[in-house]
């Protein structure tokens, strides 16, 4: 029966069921983000070591196997309703969360359009016993079932997205594409979420064919470094024209943010920003020829900046016009400066003031390269130096400020016109 006009209809509140379904399917949009939920729970709960396993391109099973905190009786029966989280009490402990999820609607997402979810959990003082729980797809506990397992947590997802069939074809369709999608996203959080200074996370990616044969996609052995990283991805070979970035510049809040926020000293204004990571040699032949490998990353969470990514391009090509970067930048900055909670799929993240830190990183990175080619290390292999700059503290060679000793970002400014302020004081 074709579905009332609008006119026939009056106002009503939509049932509990059809909620669940329409909301689930913006958190979990494809098989990235059904992987990357997972993955994130793994590192939210202190994993060291992540495996992930595939099936026939994740279209039979994907699962991910931690060796984290793993989860108290007492959840079992909450972890996969709707907004239930251990992560966050408050809409005002937003700001300051340290953690990847804070929505608690991932596994319940999951249940809501996977065949079959299931967990099977440990906590230390359950360990070596575990239990394994089915879920309904409203998310409520099947079935609870005792097994062996050490400490952590195994979440497997069967079937994503039988319950929407238009879903489940394009998936179906696009099987490769999509693991391809989901492949790069997985080297994102070993290049930086597993990889932190004092953290080093083992991430294992294995893929299972139809017929059983298994080849392992990715594997790190947990040193804390996005170098090792890289060549465990890759190979030693893909860090041969990388050389390290480490950028400092202060970000002035844009015009409409300055009214919101009242009269004030500009020094209290202008966010510090450090952009850490790696990037290849600003020199011809020393690049990629395609996008392939940009990764970036605000407070160590990956993102898609599309600004921020076409600046690198546009600077690196002033110095290697045919050519694009391989770059892994992290963004640091202040938590009230971004805003995480943009799109359910946690995938989008808001800057604040982004068109004056995208001038002021643009101007930056210039302004380094500049002086790097001044000092002729610019392109020196092992110079692992060569793009790290403090502009509030260091003079450029070759610039105005370098010759008067004046202020770096004052400098800067003169020379490229930019929106980054001088700073006072
Ligand atoms: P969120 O991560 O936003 O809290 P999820 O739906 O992803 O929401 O997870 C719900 C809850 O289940 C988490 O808050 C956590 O308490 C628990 N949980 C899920 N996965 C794991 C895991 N791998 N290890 C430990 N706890 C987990
Ligand atoms: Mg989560």
């Amino acid at each position: 029966m074709a579905a009332p006009s609008t006119r026939d209809r009056s106002i009503s509140v939509l049932d509990a069921g059809s909620i669940h379904n329409i909301s689930s399917g913006q958190v979990v949009v494809d098989l990235q983000t059904a992987v990357k939920e997972l993955v994130e729970n793994s590192l939210d709960a202190g994993a060291t070591t992540i495996d992930v396993r595939f099936k026939d391109y994740g279209l039979d099973s994907f699962e991910v196997v931690d060796n984290g905190s793993g989860i108290p009786p007492q959840d079992y029966d909450y972890i996969a309703l709707k907004h239930h989280t251990s992560k966050l009490a408050s809409f005002t402990d937003l700001q300051s969360v340290t953690t990847f999820g804070f929505r608690g609607e991932a596994l319940s997402s999951l249940c809501a359009l996977a065949d079959s979810v299931s967990v099977t959990t440990a906590t230390a003082a359950d360990a070596p016993v575990a239990t394994v729980i089915d879920f309904e797809r409203t998310g409520k506990v099947s079935k609870k079932a005792k097994a062996a397992r050490q400490r952590g947590t195994t979440v497997t997802v069967s079937g994503l997205f039988k319950p929407l069939p238009v879903r489940r074809k394009e998936l179906e369709r696009n099987a490769k594409r999509e693991y391809a999608k989901a492949l790069s996203l997985l080297h994102a959080y070993a290049l930086v979420p597993c990889a932190h200074d004092n953290k080093g996370v083992r991430l294992t990616v294995v893929h299972h064919t139809a017929q059983g044969s298994k080849s392992v996609q990715v594997r790190t052995d947990g040193t804390p470094s996005t170098r090792a990283s890289v060549s465990a991805i890759w190979g030693p070979k893909a860090l041969e024209h990388l050389v390290d970035l480490d950028l400092a510049f202060p970000v002035e809040p844009e015009a409409a943010l300055l009214r919101r926020l009242g009269p004030a000293q500009d020094d209290e204004r202008a966010n510090e920003v450090k952009v850490k990571g790696l990037i290849s040699k600003f020199a011809v032949g020393c690049g990629r020829n395609g996008t392939d490998r940009q990764f970036f990353f605000v407070n160590g969470r990956p993102c898609a900046p599309s600004k921020v990514q076409k600046a690198f391009n546009e600077v690196y090509r002033s110095f290697n016009a045919t050519q694009s970067p391989f770059v892994i930048a992290d963004f640091i900055l202040p938590t009230d400066s971004c805003d995480i909670n943009v799109s359910p799929d946690k995938r989008t993240i808001l800057l604040h003031s982004e068109n004056n830190l995208v001038q002021a990183l643009k101007v930056c990175t210039r302004a380094r390269v500049v002086s790097c080619a001044h000092r002729r290390v610019g392109c020196a292999r092992g110079d692992v130096r060569a793009l790290a700059i403090d502009v509030r503290r260091q003079p450029i060679p070759g610039s105005e400020q370098g010759r008067s000793g004046g202020d770096a970002a004052h400098a800067i400014r003169q020379g490229e016109g930019s929106a980054v302020p001088a700073r006072r004081g």
